[in-house]
């Protein structure tokens, strides 16, 4: 694949990236290195997010992973004085940590009077796994930005770009609490760039469409590796019929956190999905 971040130049820019041990940002970390930019990779899976500095490094770049957990305000705090004594304070961050929790999913799309014994209704859906999915993908984002956007008070070409989701429009079957929560964010990335408006720091988010990641694996395929009846109905469901790969984001995360291309783009939330936002299904 051509090298599209090389074309940006973020020489000595500070890009802050949460979950960047997972397989979106990894990906999106690895590729924004290229750009110049010292890329800070938080993560509570410290070797995760090791394994991915090492790769930055031993090609060139400048990364260091941090162990982060984004819902504590002191371990966020910590890693962003470590960050300013490493490479300088952050002037652009990927709000990436997020995902959904099993004991937030219903085995069910519909519900019916004639369900087998055992299976997972709405009604049995576990309040500490909802809260869990809440916490994670909203206050997990908005913690960070209290700490990092701090620093990007002044700066030229701040930004912060959040990742929202499909089911952030309409919400899939089965996961109430994390359509809910994207639903969440792509409404706080909309807040975020008005409050921030007049002091410089844009705010937007992009929606991943259906992408394969660990996340949604088991979701999506089954033991043998054949799609799923839920991952056909996907394919069905979206126009270019297929899946995305994590290399289709680059694009317009690029475009989003480019100042030259998009410094008059604020409160966007951008879908990379094949069309699926687009299509009613008929
Ligand atoms: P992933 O599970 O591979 O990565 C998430 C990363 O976040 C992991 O490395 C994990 O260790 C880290 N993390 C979890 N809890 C944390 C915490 N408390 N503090 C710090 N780090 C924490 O997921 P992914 O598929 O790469 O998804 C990345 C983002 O994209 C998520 O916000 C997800 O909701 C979103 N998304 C993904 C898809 C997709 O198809 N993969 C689609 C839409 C949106």
């Amino acid at each position: 694949m051509t090298n599209i971040a090389m074309n940006h130049n973020f020489n000595n820019k500070v890009i802050v990236i949460t979950g960047a041990g997972g397989v979106l940002c990894a990906f999106l970390a690895k590729q924004l290195a290229h750009t110049k930019a010292h890329i800070a990779l938080l993560d509570i899976n410290l070797d995760a997010a090791n394994l991915v500095a090492q790769e930055i490094n031993q090609a060139g770049g400048s990364a260091k992973a941090y162990q982060t957990n984004v819902l504590d305000l002191a371990s966020i705090q910590a890693v962003r004085d470590q960050i300013a004594a490493d490479f300088g304070t952050c002037d652009i961050l990927i709000n990436g940590a997020g995902g959904n929790n099993p004991k937030a999913t219903t085995d069910n799309e519909f519900h019916t009077t004639d369900l087998a014994e055992g299976v997972k209704t709405f009604f049995e859906l576990d309040k500490a796994g909802i809260e869990f999915v809440f916490n994670l993908n909203y206050l997990g984002t908005l913690l960070p930005t209290q700490v990092f956007a701090k620093d990007m008070l002044g700066k030229d070409d701040a930004n912060i770009v959040n990742i929202s989701s499909m089911n952030a429009f309409t919400p899939l079957t089965k996961i109430p609490a994390y359509s809910g929560a994207k639903a969440a964010i792509s409404n706080f990335t909309q807040w975020l760039a008005v409050y921030f408006s007049k002091v410089g720091i844009r705010c937007n988010a992009i929606a991943p469409g259906f992408l394969v990641s660990n996340q949604n694996r088991a979701l999506l395929f089954d033991q043998d590796g054949k799609p799923t009846a839920r991952a056909n109905k996907i394919l069905t469901n979206t126009p270019m019929g297929r899946f995305g790969e994590p290399e289709e984001l680059l694009g317009a995360l690029l475009f989003l956190i480019d100042s030259q291309y998009a410094s008059f783009v604020n409160g966007v939330v951008v879908p990379v999905d094949g069309g699926f936002s687009a299509y009613s299904g008929v």
